[in-house]
Formats: C-alpha cells, sequence, structure tokens
C-alpha cells in the first residue's frame, strides 16, 4: 500500500519533467506541476491535465512559490546549451534564485527536496570515468558557465541547508538523458541527429566527433530519480545517474544514420567553446545505494525515440 503524497515537480512541462510526473501520478500521488513553458510546453503533459490529481501552475522559480506539499523534485532550468545561452542571466537566476526559493518552501512545509543537478557540474574532466568525489573542471566564465556554475552553485544551497537547517536532500547528477518528448529543435544531439536524419538533411558533427558521451533512456532515469527519493534520509547525494556505455558522437551519428535507413551524410561544424571532451559516470554509488542501473540499452531506448519522432513528423 503507497500512502498518497503532495509532490511537487518544478520544470514538470519539460522532458524529464513530464515523465516524472506521469511515473507519480501512475504511483498513486498527487501532482503539483510548476513550469513557465521556457523550454516546456502544455503537449508534454496534455494526457495528464484531465486528471484529477495533477494540476499545473504557470509560475517561474525564480518568484517565491506558497503551496503545501510534502515532496519537491527541483528540475526547472532549460537543460540544451542553445536554451540556457539564450539568456545566460535568466538560466543562472533559475538556478540559484529558483533553488533558494524551493529550498525555502521546503523548510517552510518540512518537505523532501531532490534537486535536478548535472554532469556538468564536473565541466571538461580531466578524471575518466566521473565518480560524485571529483570535484570537476569548470571554466567559470564561458558560455557554459551560466548553465554549469548556476548547478553548482544550486548543490552548493542544497548542502548548507541540510547542515544549517537539517533539510532532508537529496542531490542527483544526471548524465545525458534521452527519449520521446525531447524538443525537436532543442538542439541537443540525439534530438538533432534523429530529426536530421528523418528529413535526410546532414547530420551535424561538432569537432571531428571524437568527443564522448553516455547516453541513459528517460524511463532509466526517472526511475532513479524516484528510488533516490524514496532512499532513507542519509542517501543525500550527489548521486550519478546515467547509463555507463560510453560512445562517441561520430559513433551515435552512425548508429542513427543506419537505425533510421536515412541517406544523411556527415557534415562537421566547429566545436563549441569547452564542449567537454569526455564524459561517462561512474554509477557504483547508485548501484550500491539504491540497487538501481539502467536497463534499455542504446539500441532499444533510440528506436523508441525514432518512433516518437516519426509520430510527430506524421501529426
Ligand atoms: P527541459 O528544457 O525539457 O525542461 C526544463 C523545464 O523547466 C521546462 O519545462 C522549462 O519550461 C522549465 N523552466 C525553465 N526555467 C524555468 C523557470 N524559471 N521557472 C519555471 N520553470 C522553468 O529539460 P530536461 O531535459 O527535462 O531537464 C530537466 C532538468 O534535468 C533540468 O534541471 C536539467 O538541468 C536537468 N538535467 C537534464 C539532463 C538531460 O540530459 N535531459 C542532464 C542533466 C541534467
Ligand atoms: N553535438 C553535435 N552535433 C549536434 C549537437 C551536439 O556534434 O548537432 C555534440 C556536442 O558538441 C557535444 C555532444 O554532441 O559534444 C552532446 O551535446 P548535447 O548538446 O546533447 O549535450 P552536452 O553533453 O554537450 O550538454
Amino acid at each position: 500500500m503507497i500512502s498518497r503524497k503532495k509532490v511537487l515537480v518544478t520544470g514538470g512541462a519539460g522532458f524529464l519533467g513530464s515523465h516524472l510526473c506521469e511515473r507519480l501520478l501512475a504511483e498513486g500521488h498527487d501532482v503539483l506541476c510548476v513550469d513557465n513553458y521556457f523550454t516546456g510546453t502544455r503537449d508534454n503533459i496534455l494526457k495528464l491535465l484531465s486528471n484529477p490529481h495533477f494540476e499545473m501552475m504557470r509560475h517561474d522559480v525564480t518568484f517565491p512559490l506558497y503551496v503545501e506539499v510534502d515532496e519537491i523534485y527541483n528540475l526547472a532550468c532549460p537543460a540544451s546549451p542553445i536554451h540556457y545561452q539564450f539568456d545566460p542571466v535568466q538560466t543562472t537566476k533559475t538556478s540559484v534564485h529558483g533553488a533558494i526559493n524551493m529550498l525555502g518552501l521546503a523548510k517552510r512545509v518540512k518537505a523532501r527536496i531532490l534537486q535536478a543537478s548535472t554532469s556538468e557540474v564536473y565541466g571538461d574532466p580531466t578524471h575518466h570515468p566521473q565518480e560524485e568525489e571529483y570535484w570537476g573542471n569548470v571554466n567559470p566564465i564561458g558560455p557554459r558557465a551560466c548553465y554549469d556554475e548556476g548547478k553548482r552553485c544550486a548543490e552548493t544551497l542544497f548542502f548548507d541547508y541540510y547542515r544549517q537547517h537539517n533539510l532532508p536532500i537529496r542531490v542527483a547528477r544526471i548524465f545525458n538523458t534521452y527519449g520521446p518528448r525531447m524538443h525537436p529543435n532543442d538542439g541537443r544531439v540525439v534530438s538533432n541527429f534523429i530529426m536530421q536524419a528523418l528529413k535526410g538533411e546532414p547530420i551535424t558533427i561538432f569537432g571531428d566527433g571524437s568527443q564522448t558521451r553516455a547516453f541513459c533512456y528517460v524511463d532509466d532515469l526517472i526511475d532513479g530519480l524516484v528510488r533516490l527519493m524514496g532512499a532513507p534520509d542519509e542517501v543525500t547525494g550527489p548521486i550519478n545517474l546515467g547509463n555507463p556505455v560510453e560512445m562517441t558522437v561520430r559513433e551515435l551519428a552512425e548508429k542513427v544514420i543506419a537505425m533510421t535507413g536515412s541517406r544523411s551524410k556527415l557534415a562537421f561544424k566547429p566545436l563549441p567553446v569547452n564542449d567537454p571532451t569526455q564524459r561517462c559516470p561512474d554509477i557504483t554509488k547508485a548501484r550500491t545505494v539504491l540497487g538501481w542501473r539502467p536497463t534499455v540499452d542504446l539500441e532499444t531506448g533510440l528506436g523508441l525515440t525514432i518512433d516518437y519522432f516519426r509520430g510527430l513528423a506524421r501529426a
């Protein structure tokens, strides 16, 4: 028997947030989704709007929020480099003021609070694969800093609220995650490559494509977040969540071309400034502490994602 909780999901109309809302509703909770629709859409949550246990509130987390909830998942923040660099000052405000507001709310209502942090806190890592003890290699004044440093400062705030106010916190460091409901134009590598392949356009590889990433399917990631929230209070994290199967960006492009049967050719473009050269999570902690490991392999996950984007093109 699961006890019904009131759960706040900030950024709930986004890619990960909408999947999380769906999962929490399926588990029998009441979900309050807060989003300013900067990168999220009503379409992502359309089928949830008629659920009496789901409520949507248009709100910007850089402003205080007064609601009564038992748990908070703080996901509000644009995640794609194109979007977070569009208005970098607002990106930092969203991470920092957003964290202060949500932590203040959690403290007032005595709620557990989980922060969606990121592998970007490791910057362009000099240590590989990345485990949680690694402090990272971030350029504090580069074009990615609004996101990386904003997320690092949010982690600082979470741990200060934990030490100073004994707040039950959870910090998840999320590595590249993909799946249905990524925005088709959000500029991230998986959605870009699939859209380009389906349209027969050139596949844009930044740099020579030798930089590596490890890609996690959305359902696995959501399962990790829910397990982390449900873990005993001493499990604060930070804890890496990602699929540790590392590949180059070029290998990903070739896989997408093969799986879509596309005739697209590779087009090499300049590498963005401070683009991390090598990234892969060490998930020993998630495995041992949460009993979590990814279960969806790249082939299966990409297949589901390609089907989703094909469906969008037909709609
Ligand atoms: P997304 O852009 O699809 O979702 C972010 C959501 O936050 C959107 O719905 C957006 O409208 C909302 N938002 C942005 N600023 C806001 C504000 N000021 N107030 C209220 N809502 C606001 O991105 P996503 O991939 O779903 O990422 C969700 C979270 O997970 C983010 O915090 C991101 O940093 C983190 N994360 C994601 C990944 C990934 O690979 N998807 C990796 C690491 C970390
Ligand atoms: N990338 C690419 N072509 C694209 C989009 C991205 O080669 O059209 C590369 C990008 O330079 C990076 C990797 O793919 O090395 C992952 O990029 P993404 O923006 O998805 O996430 P990041 O891990 O950089 O935040």
